[in-house]
């Protein structure tokens, strides 16, 4: 099959709970930006879905954001309701392998929002121990993403929780509501995906950890078989040949530059730099991950990241 990387929004609202999109505005945005699909996750309704229906470009999953005041939890494509009311820190467990045994997939929105009263329950305060049933996180939410000291925070939670040993795949969250001008264009989620794009595909990418974070600039790599981001590579002397492109961040935000100048690669042993270019070569250590990041400038601000990929693994 022929994989390719889709550009995604995996966090938008509605008039169905507090966005100011219909879901007829919120679907036509998403084609300007050039989206090929997005997630709907309205808060703790599902009632926006059944307008979609219709809709035959854009790949849309049905999901919902758990509004708690112990925090925000996206949940996706479950085959059946999973009451959200009485989720607690102490029971969050059982109520996330409740999604999980209904075929859902979770995922923690903005787990470092300044939380009430800025934003009622924003920051992820529920007690999780079995992380293994979490499958992805929003390393960087709204805002202009990439400067945020908030997603920052994310990031360390991330790679501590990928030290663990838990594979949990990195998004980026618009949460989407309205038009707003402190978010840039282009930024969105990739998912990797084999043939043509069903919602059924974005689910499982997002699963097995295909994704790819960016402020815009696209990064795609591979090793000599082939591997890419969410795989599991030989250890040993590695070469990733790696291409960057502009494309779509050119035609949604010409006016924003963005120059990458340095790859960062990541691991549980911290962040190595690289210079930027069409190869990094490194050896990479058995039973180890790696999230490779591109680092440059964009929007005035310098060193800023740019762009971070999910994981590979080594035996
Ligand atoms: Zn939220
Ligand atoms: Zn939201």
């Amino acid at each position: 099959m022929n994989k390719k990387w889709y550009p995604c929004e995996l966090h938008c609202h509605t008039v169905h709970s507090d966005g100011d999109f219909t879901v007829e505005r919120l679907i036509s945005t998403a084609k300007e930006r050039k989206l090929s699909g997005i997630f709907l996750t309205d808060h703790n309704t599902m009632s926006g879905y059944e307008q979609t229906q219709n809709e035959k470009e854009l790949c849309i999953v049905k999901g919902i954001e758990w509004t708690t005041y112990f925090g925000h939890m996206l949940v996706i494509d479950c085959d059946s309701y999973v009451d959200w009311r009485d989720a607690v820190p102490d029971n969050i467990d059982e109520k996330i392998a409740d999604v999980k045994e209904k075929r859902g997939i979770v995922g923690i929105a903005h787990p470092f929002q300044l939380g009430t009263p800025v934003c009622t329950g924003g920051h992820w305060d529920f007690r999780v121990k079995k992380w293994e049933n979490v499958s992805y996180m929003e390393i960087f939410s709204e805002g202009s993403p990439y400067i945020n000291t908030l997603n920052l925070k994310a990031r360390r939670l991330w790679h501590s929780l990928l030290t663990q040993g838990y594979r949990i795949a990195p998004t980026m969250g618009r949460d989407w509501h309205r038009e707003t001008k402190n978010i840039y264009k282009s930024a969105c989620t990739y998912l990797l995906i084999d043939g043509e794009i069903t919602a059924g595909k974005m689910k499982k990418a997002v699963e097995e950890g295909r994704t790819l974070v960016t402020n815009g600039i696209f990064m795609s790599f591979n090793d000599k078989n082939g591997k890419t981001a969410g795989d599991t590579f030989e250890a040993g002397e590695t070469v990733l040949r790696i291409s960057t492109d502009l494309s779509r961040h050119r035609e949604l935000e010409p006016e924003r530059e963005i120059r990458a100048e340095k790859f960062v690669l990541c691991s549980s042993e911290g962040e190595r730099e690289y210079p930027f270019g069409d190869t990094l070569t490194f050896t990479a250590k058995e039973n180890e991950w790696y999230s490779l990041e591109l680092w440059g400038s964009t929007d005035g601000r310098e060193n800023t990241l740019l762009c971070l990929a999910a994981p590979f693994y080594t035996k």
